[in-house]
């Protein structure tokens, strides 16, 4: 999702792939908030302005590699790339339009002002095709890769993030999708596209009848990776003399400690923020320390404050759908049983956990099925997920949550300013990667 590819008249790249994390064209996503109606444009075309989106990214090119710019015959993404290469067609289709920040997600076509403030014209984009679209003759140079020559049908399908959705089962209304692996999500669906007055949520394809809609999150299991690695040296020794994994040595530790830390409170956003501020410069705390606590409290304050940062995209969620029913999750944070029990604390809901956590994998299989018509509904995703945990909320623990989340989200408002202040000092002091 949302990269971006250029390629000359002779269809030959003229750039790498530039992905979803790269962050250069922070400063267009603000100019296109402030000064070129990016709000109306995100209404339209479901995907928050920010410097992940492909506008902003050819803002950013157009202005900053005009000479690549100027000589693009196409701007694509990397999925366009690899079907061109194998079928010789440039197709796009509506899902992975749709987190481009160009497609109207209501005429299903090129967005005309976001292509005008892009600077490319509908010929300079794939052909838009639905997500069950068939492409049949693949190219007779990749029969021997792939193994097959005949007229297999390939579906263009979906991206990975909605497609997770389906895989998880999360394709009812009431139903919500929580992914945490190195990053994370939540998400829902719709069955026509809803976008955010306030400009929180995404609003992503996965047919015309199924719109995904929720909040990407990038502090997820990418944070417990850095405690690991920069604070959690003699646990990660003692994982190799037990001969276990060093999460599940940090888990076990976690689970020693009271619910709410004692009162200690951690703000995951090491990495910047997406949903649902869409603060590139928030950064990570602490707060609340006092000498009484140890490690084993810091490494269960970074569980909690991951899942408390999914837990306000879920509020911001809540005020476009229903009250949410349950939790279907999947990522590698699942494979840790206390943390599967932390999420259902802390959201107030069942969770569920399918035991394969290749939930985009099982949904494009389903999709594809869909697709060449073997099955008329998605209902057959239930019987397909295989065994699965429940995991239901303590109601002692979850109270000690509902005192802290006012706190931790008071803090993260006031701290809005002051994330500016020292990303400043870091970019100054420390570089320009900050
Ligand atoms: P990706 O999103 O890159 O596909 P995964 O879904 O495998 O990655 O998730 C990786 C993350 O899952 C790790 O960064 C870590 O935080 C978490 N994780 C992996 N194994 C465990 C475990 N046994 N216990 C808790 N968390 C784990």
């Amino acid at each position: 999702m949302h990269s971006l590819i250029t390629v000359d008249a002779e269809n030959n790249p003229l750039t790498n792939s530039i992905t979803w994390a790269d962050t250069r064209s922070a400063k267009h996503a603000q100019q296109i908030k402030d000064k070129h109606n990016g709000h109306e444009i995100y209404l339209r075309t479901g995907t928050p302005i920010h410097p992940m989106s492909p506008l902003a990214k050819l803002v950013w090119m157009r202005d900053e590699q005009p000479a690549v710019f100027a000589k693009a015959a196409k701007f694509i993404s990397i999925k366009e790339y690899v079907f061109y290469k194998l079928f010789g067609e440039y197709v796009i289709d509506h899902s992975i339009a749709s987190a481009t920040g160009l497609m109207n997600l209501k005429t299903l076509d090129w967005d005309k002002e976001a292509l005008i403030l892009a600077g490319i014209t509908s010929d300079q984009s794939s052909t838009l095709v639905p997500t069950t679209h068939q492409l049949k003759v693949i190219k007779e140079y990749y029969h021997s890769y792939i193994g097959f020559r005949g007229e297999v049908p390939f579906i263009i399908g979906a991206s990975d993030g909605v497609l997770s959705n389906l895989g998880v089962n999360a394709i009812e209304p009431g139903v919500i999708a929580v992914t945490i692996g190195t990053s994370g999500a939540i998400r829902t669906v719709s069955d026509r596209p809803r976008t955010d007055p306030k400009g929180r949520i995404f609003c992503y394809a996965l047919t015309e009848n199924h719109w995904i809609i929720g909040g990407p999150v990038n502090n997820g299991g990418i944070i417990l990776r850095w405690l690991r690695d920069e604070l959690a040296a003699s646990e990660v020794e003692t994982a190799k003399r037990l001969g276990i994994d060093p999460y599940d040595v940090l888990t076990r530790i976690a689970a020693g400690i009271n619910p709410g830390s004692d009162g200690l409170i951690f703000h995951p956003y090491m990495t910047g923020k997406r949903a649902p501020l869409w603060n590139a410069n928030a950064r990570g705390s602490f707060f609340g320390l006092s000498i009484h606590h140890k490690k084993e409290h810091m490494i269960r304050a970074v569980l909690e404050g991951i899942i408390y940062n999914l837990f306000t995209v879920l509020l911001a969620l809540e005020e476009l759908t229903d009250e949410p029913q349950k939790i279907q999750a999947t990522g590698g944070f699942a494979r840790s049983e206390m943390w599967r029990q932390l999420m259902a604390d802390i959201f107030d809901k069942p969770v569920i956990v399918p035991e394969s956590y290749e939930s985009s994998c099982l949904g494009a299989i389903v999709l594809g099925m869909y697709a060449v018509g073997e099955i008329d509904d998605f209902s057959i995703v239930s019987d397909m997920i295989g065994q699965t945990h429940t995991h239901r909320p303590n109601e002692h623990n979850t109270n000690v949550y509902r005192e802290l989340l006012p706190i931790y989200i008071r803090l993260s408002h006031m701290l809005g300013e002051e994330y500016d202040s020292i990303t400043a000092f870091q970019r100054k002091y420390v570089g320009g990667t900050q």
